[in-house]
């Protein structure tokens, strides 16, 4: 079959899509023939090798798909050969205290399809039978291979964590990225006031018409935090929403009202940051960090999205084969929106 992969670490060019053997399913796993498969910014961290990944072998990248199920092991029972399906990608063990505790983000051997196991990017993908459940109907594959792990991670990052309420205002930084861009889907459907910024106009006009109530290009403006605290009457938003890290953290903290949260599942600029703690304090503030979602999490996110027929923003779908020219244009950041793979039609 054909598949995405590296041998080793590294930049753009380690990316081959060549052919390798096809997965045989465990008796508790099912083989997908994949149809579309997104790309988020993990598969990035991944080839670089900042996932903290240790190659053994050649590993094909990818954690969202969308296919039909092709083969199923011995054990499986709950889906059938043919179902067309979306994958959650966390991977727990089920066993342990957090597992237990229905918290499967914070199991103590988490991973996901494409980090800890060989990943999507492929004509077939072997999963546990447990990790797939029916496609949307009104997705198509392209946006079902492309939602699942950009709106689970927006929906705890938002219900769950910084238990977002109807009539509270939202920060979110770095509009055009996946995870930013369900953000703002899922807190307008929440009955948010929400608040984007970007250094593109273009972006900024675009997030206008999915319901951003009020957009900041960075780039233009001195003080992004005082953008936010003249849009809340001086008092700040409840929400800070970080996807971006080290470039927006120093922001977060004199953006938000005193009381107010700052959550963030992931960083697309540096790890290491400044944090203010006189505001931290003194403001009553609270920091939330979040990674991806529970099994309930998953559930209640895709009941929420099939209800509201909310359907991921995609910015193009391309080949299996583009699949450098794909991510190159994630990495410059000139994505708004789920870039799909299409594997097969
Ligand atoms: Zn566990």
């Amino acid at each position: 079959m054909k598949a995405a992969f590296i041998r080793e670490h590294g930049g753009l060019d380690r990316l081959k899509v060549e052919h390798v053997p096809e997965p045989e399913p465990s008796e508790d796993e099912v083989v997908l023939d994949v149809r579309s498969a997104g790309l988020n910014h993990l598969d990035i961290w991944v080839r670089k090798g900042r996932s903290g990944l240790k190659l053994s072998e050649p590993h094909i990248l990818g954690s969202d798909a969308a296919g039909i199920v092709a083969a199923a092991g011995a054990k499986v029972s709950a889906v059938t050969v043919g179902d067309e399906v979306i994958l959650n990608p966390g991977l727990s063990c089920g066993r342990c205290e957090y597992c237990n505790r229905g918290e499967q983000s914070e199991c103590t051997s988490f991973g996901i399809v494409g980090l800890s196991s060989q990943g999507t990017f492929a004509e077939q993908v072997a999963v546990p039978a447990r990790n797939v459940f029916p496609k949307p109907s009104h997705m198509s594959f392209n946006e079902a291979g492309a939602f699942v792990l950009a709106y689970l991670t927006a929906w705890r990052m938002l219900m769950m964590r910084a238990r977002l309420r109807p009539g509270q205002t939202v920060l979110i930084h770095g509009i055009g990225g996946g995870v930013a861009l369900c953000a703002l889907q899922l807190a307008k459907l929440a009955g948010a006031e929400v608040i984007v910024t970007s250094s593109s106009d273009e972006k900024l006009d675009r997030a206008d018409k999915i319901g951003a109530d009020h957009k900041i290009n960075y780039r233009t403006v001195d003080d992004v935090a005082q953008c936010v605290k003249d849009i809340t009457s001086g008092a700040g938003v409840d929400i800070a929403v970080d996807t971006v890290g080290a470039a927006t953290w120093p922001i977060d903290f004199s953006a938000v009202r005193r009381g107010g949260k700052v959550v963030i599942c992931g960083v697309t600029s540096d790890a290491e940051a400044v944090t203010n703690l006189r505001a931290l304090y003194w403001n009553q503030l609270t920091i939330m960090g979040s990674t991806m979602g529970s099994n309930e999490d998953f559930r209640q996110m895709v009941k929420a999205v099939t209800t509201a027929k909310l359907r991921p923003i995609l910015d193009s779908v391309s080949p299996l084969e583009n699949v450098t020219d794909a991510m190159g244009k994630m990495e410059a950041a000139e994505q708004f929106g789920k870039i799909a793979l299409q594997v097969s039609t």
